[in-house]
Order: C-alpha cells, then sequence, then structure tokens
C-alpha cells in the first residue's frame, strides 16, 4: 500500500463500513458552507437531465451522507446512489464549493473525490453495489494488458519511432489508445515527424484508468501512475504530450494532488499540434468539405478547463463550415461513457440516454460530421449510432487535420 495521500481532506482517509458512524465532519463536508440547498448541480448533471432523480446528484450524495450520520440510511444502500455518476465534472464548477476546480473554500472536496471514496469504501466493505463486478473486470483487462509489451506496441509498428530511451519530449499512448484507437495514436505520431519533432514513446505505460478508485484499489491508482512518473523521469522527459483526454485529466489533477508538481510539462496533444500550426511546421493545406460541431470531452472543457486548442485546429482547415457551439454549453451534455466505465456498464440504457441526447443536439444542428478529441467517447458514441440507428459521422481531430495536412 502506497504512503501517498489520494485525498487531501483528513475526513476522507476515515473508511465507512457498515454499522459505523460517519466523522460529523465527513457526513456535513458541503453543508458547512453552502447549506447545499440551492442544488446549482442540478440542471447541468446529464444523469439529472435523463432521470430527473435528485438522488443522484451531489445536493442528493450529500443528503444521503447526512441521513447516514442520523442512522436514518444503511451505509449498504448507497451503491444505488453513487453508481448513477459519470465523472464528468459539470456540477463542480457550477457549484460554489468548488468552483472551477479549485476547492474554493479550502474546505469541501470535489464530487468526483466524493464518488470515488464512496465506491471504494463500499467495495473494500465487500458490498457489490451495480457496476462494481464490471469495474473489476475494466481493472484485470488493465492490467494484464500493460505487462504485455508487444501489444502495447503494436501500434508503432513501421512508424520507426524511438522506444524507450533519454529525450526531451515522450508521446504518451495509454491502454485504451495504444489498442482500441490505434489509428488516432499513429496519426499522432505521425504529425509530429511530419512537423520535424524529435520524440520517443514509452516501452509501455501502466496507468491511464480510474476505475481502481470504484473497487477500493485507490493504491492501485497511486501505484500505476508512480510507475509512469517514474519512467518520464528516467527517460528525462521535459515534455509530455498526452493523446488522451483521461490522462490528461489524471496528469493534470489527480497526480499532481498525489506526487506534487512534476518534474515535467504536460500538453495535451491538439495543443502541441496547434503550436506546431502556428509556427508554420504544419500546414493544413487540403481542403475538407465537410459541416462540422465538436464535442467538447468532459475531461478536457469541464475538468481540466482546456477546450481552445481543437476549435482553432478545427477553425483552420481549409474549407471546413464549423458550428462552433459555446464550450459552457456543453457542461449540460456528455457522451455517456464517463471517466471511469462503471455507470455505462451498470446502467447501460441511461448511459445511451446521455450519448444519444448529444448526438440528437448534433443532428438539429444540421451538421453531418461530429468532431471528438477522445478515444472514450468515439467508443461510447459508435456503440450507441450501432444500437439506435442514428448516423452522424464521427472523426478525430487528428484525422481531420491529418487528412487537412496530407499525412
Ligand atoms: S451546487 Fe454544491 S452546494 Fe449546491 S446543492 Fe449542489 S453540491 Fe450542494
Ligand atoms: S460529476 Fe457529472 S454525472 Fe456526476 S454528479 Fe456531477 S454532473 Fe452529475
Amino acid at each position: 500500500m502506497s504512503n501517498e495521500k489520494v485525498f487531501s481532506k483528513d475526513s476522507y482517509n476515515f473508511q465507512l463500513k457498515s454499522g459505523v458512524k460517519p466523522p460529523l465532519e465527513f457526513a456535513l463536508d458541503n453543508y458547512l458552507t453552502f447549506a447545499c440547498r440551492h442544488k446549482f448541480c442540478r440542471e447541468v448533471c446529464p444523469v439529472y437531465q435523463a432521470t430527473g432523480n435528485e438522488g443522484y446528484i451531489p445536493y442528493g450524495f450529500h443528503t444521503s451522507l447526512l441521513a447516514l450520520y442520523k442512522g436514518i440510511a444503511k451505509f449498504e444502500e448507497l451503491g444505488e446512489m453513487f453508481v448513477n455518476c459519470l465523472y464528468c465534472g459539470a456540477c463542480q464548477i457550477r457549484c460554489p464549493n468548488t468552483l472551477f476546480m479549485g476547492d474554493f473554500y479550502k474546505v469541501t472536496l470535489t464530487t468526483i473525490d466524493l464518488v470515488r471514496k464512496i465506491r471504494g469504501d463500499l467495495a473494500k466493505s465487500g458490498v457489490v453495489y451495480l457496476g462494481l463486478e464490471d469495474a473489476k473486470k475494466e481493472v484485470e483487462n488493465h492490467l494484464s494488458t500493460v505487462d504485455n509489451k508487444d501489444v502495447m506496441l503494436k501500434w508503432t509498428s513501421d512508424l520507426n519511432l524511438q522506444i524507450g530511451g533519454k529525450k526531451d519530449i515522450v508521446l504518451y499512448v495509454s491502454r485504451f489508445m495504444a489498442t482500441q484507437d490505434t489509428k488516432t495514436a499513429r496519426l499522432c505520431a505521425k504529425l509530429l515527424q511530419k512537423a520535424g519533432v524529435d520524440f520517443a514513446v514509452m516501452p509501455t505505460t501502466y496507468a491511464g484508468i480510474s476505475e481502481p478508485f470504484d473497487i477500493g484499489r485507490e493504491d492501485l491508482f497511486v501505484q500505476l501512475a508512480k510507475q509512469d512518473i517514474d519512467m518520464l523521469k528516467e527517460m528525462e522527459a521535459k515534455i509530455v504530450i498526452i493523446t488522451d483526454p483521461h490522462d490528461y485529466f489524471y496528469f493534470k489533477r489527480d497526480y499532481p494532488k498525489i506526487f506534487g508538481d512534476l518534474p515535467f510539462d504536460i500538453v495535451f496533444i491538439t495543443e502541441f499540434l496547434w503550436r506546431l500550426i502556428e509556427d508554420g511546421k504544419l500546414k493544413p493545406v487540403n481542403e475538407i468539405k465537410k459541416k462540422v460541431a465538436f464535442h467538447d470531452p468532459c475531461t478536457l472543457n469541464k475538468l481540466t478547463g482546456h477546450w481552445e486548442s481543437p476549435r482553432k485546429i478545427i477553425s483552420n482547415i481549409p474549407g471546413i463550415e464549423f458550428i462552433n457551439e459555446n464550450h459552457i454549453d456543453q457542461w449540460y451534455y456528455c457522451c455517456g461513457n464517463g471517466v471511469s466505465i462503471t455507470l455505462r456498464k451498470a446502467k447501460p440504457k441511461l448511459a445511451q440516454e446521455i450519448g444519444l441526447k448529444r448526438l440528437t443536439r448534433v443532428n438539429d444542428l444540421g451538421v453531418s460530421t461530429l468532431v471528438l478529441a477522445c478515444p472514450h467517447c468515439w467508443d461510447h458514441f459508435t456503440e450507441i449510432e450501432t444500437k439506435t440507428g442514428i448516423r452522424i459521422e464521427l472523426i478525430n481531430v487528428i484525422e481531420l487535420l491529418a487528412k487537412s495536412v496530407g499525412v
């Protein structure tokens, strides 16, 4: 078990159990400052929009903890409520307690911390809440894959990349993209090569999932992150380019909280590519005649405040007609996958409804193509299209740029 502290408040280090009263400070968390009654978190929550259930928003989560403290709710029942969260972060940027991810009053933790803790404590106590077994399978699959370097590096074949060794710039490709969205991983590398960037990739990456929290193994989350950070230090990386927005969230938000300041800069791939375009090293010259909208990944827009660089890239591709939806309007949407896959697996119809709402909105805009920046959005939207018959072309912004640049 790692000694690193995952939750920054002492009351979060108390393990909730059946029949044991939670600490008052924990039960009152948000109530202490804002009385937690105005429900700013409600309308913006994609789960609330689909269910209309106030038990599934932070207000409901906090109320259930108060009920637990007062002895009128049972610990075992918490899973029925706390499974209903995508970790999308919309509530966090609406709630005055956690405004703009800043823990504004330094007394509360975010919804994501809270949901991670409750799911984890349920799992540690042997409570099998809906979705727990799926989260465990996801972790098992991840662990067995990341140890297989042949599988993890298959996407690099014939690209002539430096694998491991010392390098200032490292392209970070974690398991999901390395195995499920190899097309985007390869195009990221090809675009960097085209621009003459001298970079390396890692021999494997161990981190890249948040499900360890959902199964009560935050120590595993820390351990996998540490393995990657140690490897990046060994490679003497100064800039780490992240290709999956979920990883960007972990590197920007979770890892510094756990390990302190990291000894390298973290840059999301679209930001890095945009700089190359600005410097004239990448030239999007080929016309692409499409009318497109852009879907903000929650992990970029809502959880790390990053929405500009994909829009700049799309806007600079000749021939594109870009219906540029305001990123704040997109706080209300999520593809339905979630940052961990637990809700999608536990309640697939609910997850589908949430994603379908976004695709329907795009359809209503009259565009033919939805540009994405996240392999998990692509995965879930593709599943929804297959199941429901709705048809909108899905394309990653990396592929769009690659077509225009000619790689
Ligand atoms: S916005 Fe924040 S303080 Fe208000 S009800 Fe929601 S969680 Fe509670
Ligand atoms: S993180 Fe997203 S899904 Fe979870 S409660 Fe907040 S708004 Fe709802």
